[in-house]
């Protein structure tokens, strides 16, 4: 069992590693389980990254995640490219334990392992991402301009993309399984008179077609009668919810009905004192790298004041 550290943060998108710089900073030593598959969250995942300021020409989402990565070493961050398989955090003293069974203790907890975009589970679909196919209107649709494009989904967030997308876009499909909408009555009544976006009613993405990969033609499949359509589009933006990684805090932390951890807004305190939240993992309605890093901030910056209010 190793000694007691000052922090511990898990996960190490822009909320982690900002975290991570904010601490070390301020001589905490943070140790940074940055995970054993995409260290550096989702931006790893992603081309050209135009809305995180500082960058006035953009950045390669990779690139991007390198100097956060770098920015938060330089300054002392101990990084640990595993996972955490297991917590316990009522205790004064919090303890962590790696994939290899090392439990490792800290005084303070920063968890920030983000979320997970839900996909359609279709062939091509990854290797077509930032090729046509997004996850992420705001981030994204800047790209698609005077282009004829799709959104999948049928709720809020579908709709509010669609909505926004049609600023950009010559035309806006929404391919959705039912001949209902979840979403809310006012985004329907925006959705249904923007003359832009039409509707695919019951049905569903069957198969996604490339020219020179990138995205070309959806096929597209009635959910009732089995019958195919295609359906040109260059952009596809699949709109259908989002999973937070909580399963290692679901029993320990409080996590709202969609499993996001709640914090004590607008503070990153969650309900065990000392431990803090930040980023993806608990924000349903931003989802940008800038709040995440905003948030994990804000995080260090609490967990620096309940260590002070400790000694
Ligand atoms: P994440 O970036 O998701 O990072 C979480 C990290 O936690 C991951 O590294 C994961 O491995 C790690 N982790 C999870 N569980 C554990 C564990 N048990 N142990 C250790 N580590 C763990 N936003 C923009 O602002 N602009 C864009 O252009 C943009 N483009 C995007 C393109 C794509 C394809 C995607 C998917 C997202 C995009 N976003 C963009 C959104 C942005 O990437 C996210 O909002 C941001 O990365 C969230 O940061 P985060 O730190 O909360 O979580």
């Amino acid at each position: 069992m190793s000694d007691v550290r000052n922090v511990i943060i898990i996960g190490s998108g822009p909320a982690g590693y900002t975290a991570a710089l904010y601490t070390a900073r301020a001589s905490l030593n943070p140790l940074v389980f940055e995970g054993s598959v995409t260290a550096g969250g989702a931006l790893m995942n992603t081309t050209e990254v135009e809305n995180y300021p500082g960058f006035r020409e953009g950045i390669m989402g990779p690139d991007l995640m390198d100097q956060m990565r770098a920015q938060s070493e330089r300054f002392g961050a101990e990084l640990i490219p595993d996972d955490v398989t297991a917590v316990d955090l009522s205790g004064e003293v919090k303890t962590v334990t790696d994939s290899v069974g090392t439990v490792h203790r800290a005084r303070t907890v920063i968890v920030a392992t983000g979320s997970q975009h839900r996909k359609l589970g279709l062939p091509g679909e990854d290797e077509l991402s930032g090729r046509g196919v997004s996850y992420c209107a705001t981030c994204d649709g800047f790209f698609f301009r005077d282009q004829d494009i799709a959104v999948v989904g049928g709720g809020d967030t579908a709709m509010e993309e669609a909505t926004f997308l049609s600023r950009f876009a010559k035309s806006v499909t929404v391919v959705h399984r039912r001949d209902t909408l979840r979403a809310s009555k006012a985004m329907q009544e925006r959705a249904f008179a923007d003359e832009k976006i039409s509707f695919a009613w019951d049905s569903e993405v069957a198969e996604i077609h490339d020219t020179d990969r990138k995205l070309s033609r959806l096929t597209l499949r009635n959910t009732k009668t089995g019958d195919t359509s295609e359906l040109p589009v260059t952009g596809l933006f699949v709109a259908i919810g989002h999973d937070p990684r909580t399963e290692l805090f679901q029993g320990v932390l409080e996590l709202d009905e969609e499993g996001y951890l709640t914090v004590d807004s607008p503070s990153t305190r969650t309900k065990i004192p000392g431990v803090f939240a930040a980023g993806d993992v608990v924000d349903h309605t931003y989802r940008q790298a800038i709040t995440a890093a905003g948030t994990g901030c804000a995080a260090a910056l609490d967990a620096e004041r309940y260590l002070a209010s400790m000694t």
